[in-house]
């Protein structure tokens, strides 16, 4: 009997890459995506009938989009590729999807899971007034649609993307207000020898900052917000303090966010261990260096699995689609397998540098005022959650949901999961583990009330 094709979710450069691994080795995979066009964040692709060049839209990246680009693109009618599918849940074997306003499901028993990433947000007094979005939500709408935000935009968080989207900004002609970092200078410069490894990405970051500079935008380090202000129901201005002086920036938008999450739900519906991992803060499933989780037909590959870039997506793409193949009894270049998971581990601990010169907050999250609210969807409060910690004695975050919806939202999460985390270990005293994380639960992502699976 012929084996069933393999399933791919996502088509960024993980699972782009593993497609095409796949399809040389004369597999037709499907590929699932809920974006209309392949590429996934970094290589996102504009609608059809905008026309702008490569340069204009990846900049240093524009040979790379080609080449991952015209690979995949190379690949109609061998594999089967259905762009606008959302999967919004996985039970063993079957992957319910909703596409073109239908659902249906997809059968599947081997599956490699290279959803991405999305940003990892801390929220502060003022996040839900209109006109603050997600750094890669302000990036979406230059790249996609080339609209900006807004007309006077501050950036702030920490990250690459902080720099890279200000810069995106400022070269497309957006005024930038402001680049403010909560990362302090001191951080910064203690982790210079390790990013001197990365050679290119540390060249490229050094580059933005001096670009930005160079245009008279204002770069500051070791910030923290104070809150976002209104007036007329949109955002006019970020207060934000620089040790004990307090700042205030006029503003039409804020695009804030802190490094990137990743998205985990599927492979927690699959199954998939979990463990904590120390370096990214946060919760993780756990596989090998080929992409193996231990739940059997069930890989992972990309920011899906842990963040590492879209270099280190692409390579653990091929690794994991290798290791697809030998589990299915294809012969595969044994040399090639081990040389990718090098690779992999050369991009991990390149990782640690990054993360050591752009240092998750912590502090800003467990410090969170009572007021701020955490749960947008339900409009919990950090003090509602801690009340549910001290008066309810919710010692774990699934817990501490079910008393205070926080989490319980059309986000399912998503949104506010890390950080709620954050607080409750705080208000427990316990380490930052210690709260535990948001079971995944389908939806994974906001499918509509009025339509029945
Ligand atoms: C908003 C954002 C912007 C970024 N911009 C940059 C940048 O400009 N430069 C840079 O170097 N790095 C950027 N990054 C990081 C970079 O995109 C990643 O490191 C890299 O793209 C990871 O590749 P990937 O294939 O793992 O995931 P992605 O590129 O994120 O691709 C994942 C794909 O999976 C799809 N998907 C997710 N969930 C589902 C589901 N449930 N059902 C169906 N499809 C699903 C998504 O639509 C997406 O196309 C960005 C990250 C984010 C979140």
């Amino acid at each position: 009997m012929n084996d069933p094709p393999p399933v791919i979710v996502g088509a960024g450069p993980a699972g782009m890459r593993a497609a095409v691994t796949l399809a040389a080795a004369g597999l037709a995979p499907i590929v699932l995506d809920e974006a209309p066009r392949s590429g996934g964040q970094i290589y996102r692709r504009p609608p059809p009938g905008f026309v702008r060049a490569h340069r204009t839209l990846y900049g240093f990246e524009a040979a790379k989009a080609r080449r991952v680009h015209e690979a995949f693109d190379a690949l109609a009618g061998r594999i089967d590729y259905r762009p606008g599918t959302l999967v919004w849940d996985l039970k063993p074997h079957v992957l319910h999807c909703l596409a073109a306003g239908a659902f249906g499901d997809v059968a599947c028993r081997d599956v490699i899971l290279a959803p991405g990433a999305r940003d990892r947000v801390i929220p502060f007094p003022g996040w839900t007034i209109p006109g603050v979005y997600t750094l890669g939500g302000a990036q979406v709408a230059l790249k996609y649609q080339g609209c900006a935000v807004g007309e006077r935009v501050v950036f702030m968080g920490t990250g690459p993307l902080l720099y890279l989207v200000a810069y995106q900004y400022a070269k497309a002609g957006a005024r930038v207000a402001a680049v403010l970092d909560t990362t302090g200078f001191a951080a910064r410069r203690r982790a210079v020898p390790g990013l001197l490894r990365s050679g290119r990405t540390f060249a490229k970051g050094l580059w933005y900052v001096a670009a930005l500079r160079a245009r008279g935008i204002r770069v500051a380090n070791g910030i923290r917000p104070v809150a976002a202000e209104a007036q007329d129901g949109a955002v006019c201005a970020l207060a934000y303090r620089v040790g004990k002086s307090q700042h205030r920036i006029a503003c039409d938008a804020i695009a804030f966010g802190f490094g990137l999450s990743s998205e985990t739900q599927l492979a927690d519906l699959a199954g998939v261990p979990f463990a904590f991992d120390p370096v990214q803060q946060q919760y993780l499933p756990r596989c090998d260096d080929a992409g193996r989780t231990g739940v059997r037909g069930v890989y992972l590959a990309g920011d899906g699995g842990g963040i590492a870039g879209a270099d280190a997506a692409e390579i653990a793409g091929e690794r994991a689609a290798l290791a697809l193949l030998e589990d299915r009894g294809h012969s595969v270049d044994k040399a090639r397998a081990a040389a990718l998971e090098r690779e992999r581990r050369r991009a991990a601990r390149m990782r640690v540098a990054l993360d050591a010169a752009f240092p998750f907050p912590v502090d800003m999250a467990s410090a969170m005022t009572d007021e701020t609210v955490l749960c947008r969807c339900e409009g919990v409060t950090a003090g509602e959650l801690r009340a549910a910690a001290r008066e309810l004695h919710a010692e774990e975050i699934n817990r501490a949901k079910a008393f205070s919806r926080c989490g319980m939202g059309r986000c399912q999460g998503r949104m506010c999961g890390p950080s709620a985390a954050i607080v409750l270990a705080a208000a427990l005293g316990v380490p930052l583990d210690g709260a535990g994380r948001l079971r995944g639960q389908p939806p994974v992502k906001p499918i509509p009330m009025h339509m029945r699976p």
